[in-house]
């Protein structure tokens, strides 16, 4: 697991941006600084993909937004707030062959009672991710360039001589918050993308969102369909990785085989949650 929040020290200058944003003239020993990777433009399980371009526009749309931590009620306000933020190279690749690069951002919070136990937690590693929301302008498809929203043609997750096809996410346009997670997720960093709707596509984007969380409910029943038919282990990663890959179709025929091998009896208390989070509004997603 990658370690997405890093505390450090302080520095002299870096203590004169923060005094930007305080209150009143803050001291080193007041506030806790912590560095964390908001998120990268490697593609993620939307087959989405934020440009290098994107990344350094949302390093400049971060400085200033304020973090919170959303499974505390007691502390559900404003803990954190990012003060710089930056684009960096790193030394791994991604999925489409560039070099990944990471959204690095810069966070301080004050020392005081309410932040003591987030603080040993980010401390001690078991805080290690957040998740940021932001709103999109445009998705982009890496093989035509036209806006994608179904009907170029091309598939997402399939190979165009030798070019994977997947969304670019072009001009980021605002940023609404960023909070530590508790529960580690998957990825590094997760992203509530929101997209800004294109009226003319807006019927197009309806039936794609619908086949998209439907496509979701089929992933989670297979996935449960095959351990229930003892065809997968307990978070079988390869088996979640193949079914992740299938089709409307694809994903309909397992379920009718899973299904056929199984009193459906026995069934109902494991499919009733789906696969995506459904309390998320149509237009956002989920890593
Ligand atoms: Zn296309």
């Amino acid at each position: 697991m990658t370690q997405c929040l890093t505390p450090f020290e302080v520095g002299q200058q870096d203590i004169e941006i923060i005094n930007r944003y305080a209150r009143k003239k803050l001291k080193p020993e007041e506030i806790y600084t912590f560095s964390v990777i908001l998120c990268d433009n490697d593609i993620d399980r939307d087959c989405e993909a934020f440009t290098k371009e994107s990344l350094v526009k949302l390093a400049d749309i971060f400085q200033g937004v304020t973090g919170i931590f959303d499974h505390e009620i007691s502390s559900k306000n404003q803990i954190a707030r990012i003060y710089k933020a930056t684009v960096i190279p790193s030394n791994e690749k991604t999925l489409y062959g560039d070099v990944k690069y990471k959204l690095k951002a810069f966070a301080y919070m004050p020392k005081n009672d309410s932040t003591k136990n987030i603080i040993s937690r980010i401390d001690s590693g078991i805080l290690k991710e957040v998740s940021v929301s932001c709103r999109i302008q445009n998705k982009i498809c890496s093989i035509c360039g036209k806006i994608y929203d179904g009907t170029c043609g091309h598939n997402l997750g399939k190979k165009y001589d030798g070019k994977y096809c997947y969304i670019k996410l072009e001009n980021p346009i605002d940023a609404f918050e960023w909070s530590f997670v508790a529960v580690p997720a998957q990825r590094c960093a997760g992203v509530v993308k929101n997209f800004v709707q294109n009226s003319a596509n807006n019927e197009i984007n309806r039936q794609n969102k619908m086949g998209f969380y439907y496509q979701n409910r089929l992933k989670s029943q297979v996935v449960k369909l095959g351990f229930l038919n003892n065809f997968m282990q307990d978070n079988d990663a390869t088996f979640k990785n193949l079914i992740n890959k299938l089709n409307i179709d694809e994903l309909e025929a397992f379920k009718d085989e899973f299904e056929k091998k199984l009193d459906r009896k026995n069934l109902i208390p494991y499919l009733a949650q789906p696969y995506c989070n459904e309390k998320n509004e149509n237009s956002d997603f989920i890593i």
